[in-house]
């Protein structure tokens, strides 16, 4: 006789899922409105563009920097930029998890460039997938996602045909924070507009403290935190270089010798990255949750209650 799988629970099934992501190391996990991202990413980039039977997107958090990250030199600083892979390894077990136990079809959502389009243009917004799944929302720190418990956190993200019932985004966004409303106030800044290295973001802030504009530009940015054509530069440098030590320089010089170095080992700070925005950002480095010590302070004491 053909065996059959059991129509999973719906509520039940996304909890058994929240629950695997949190065990995995998830700070938060959201489903997202899959009518929602369709409609608002554009063409070639919608997840049924990936997987035309998807059902549904579910997005992962994980948490960013460890509190003492934040007290280190701009140069310490450009290697700590690697925390992203956890999400995507939560979300890549996450698919296999869901085809493990409920045989439905599911992809950790691939978070790299695509191959068509160049460095410049991911597969897929994970950052729109964590915003409708209601885990994260807009700054005014070039669009940045911030959590009002979590602050700052990477995301990656599931598709699968298992249908599941959306989460709704957030209803309100910790951005901009009370402490910025009156820096804007005095200054017409805020501490993410003014201590960005690149001076590349701009915004303003209504009466009431919320944000009516943000601009970004991207372009200084990337200077500071997506050089991804580092690589090809130097050797065209070394190439076009008319004597030995232009070459030796092109090839050797500090900051390219320190390049070879994190590719040998493999580091995930592999190319140069920026926190200053979010070094400043009240938000990201003093919410409730944001970093280890305070999560242990908040089990510490959730613990010290129950008894
Ligand atoms: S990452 Fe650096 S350059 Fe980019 S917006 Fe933030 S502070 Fe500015
Ligand atoms: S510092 Fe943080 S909370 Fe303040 S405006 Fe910038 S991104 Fe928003």
């Amino acid at each position: 006789m053909k065996q059959t799988v059991a129509e999973p629970d719906r509520s039940q099934t996304k909890e058994s899922l929240f629950a695997y992501a949190r065990k995995k190391g998830a700070l938060a996990v959201g489903v997202a409105d899959l009518a929602e991202i369709e409609r608002i990413a554009p063409a070639g980039h919608r997840p049924s563009d990936l997987m035309p039977k998807v059902k549904s997107v579910i997005s992962i958090g994980v948490g960013g920097q460890t509190q003492g990250a934040w007290g280190v030199t701009a140069k310490a600083l450009t290697f700590f930029g690697s925390t992203e892979s956890l999400a995507y390894k939560i979300a890549y077990g996450m698919a296999y998890y869901i085809e493990n136990k409920f045989e439905v079809r599911s992809i950790y959502c691939p978070p790299d460039l695509d191959p068509e389009l160049g460095a410049r243009y991911p597969l897929q917004s994970l950052k729109l997938h964590a915003e409708i799944a209601g885990i994260g929302a807009r700054s005014l720190a070039g669009d940045i996602l911030l959590h009002p418990d979590y602050g700052y956190m990477y995301f990656g993200s599931v598709f699968t045909e298992l249908e599941l019932e959306p989460d709704k985004p957030m209803a309100e966004n910790p951005c901009p924070a009370p402490s910025c409303v009156s820096m804007y106030e005095s200054t017409g800044r805020t501490p993410c507009m003014k201590f960005c290295p690149a001076q590349c973001l701009d915004g303003e802030i209504d009466e009431d403290g919320n944000q009516t504009a943000m601009d970004y530009d991207m372009a200084k940015c990337a200077e500071m935190t997506q050089q991804y054509e580092v690589v090809p530069q130097i050797i065209a440098a070394a190439i076009a270089a008319d004597n030995p030590k232009d070459r030796d320089d092109a090839l050797f010089g500090g900051s390219n010798k320190a390049l070879w170095y994190k590719m040998s080992v493999g580091s995930g700070g592999l190319l140069a990255q920026c926190f200053e925005c979010m070094r400043v950002c009240p938000v990201a480095t003093r919410s409730e949750l944001a970093d280890p010590i305070r999560r242990a302070k908040a089990r510490r004491e959730s613990s010290a209650g129950e008894t």
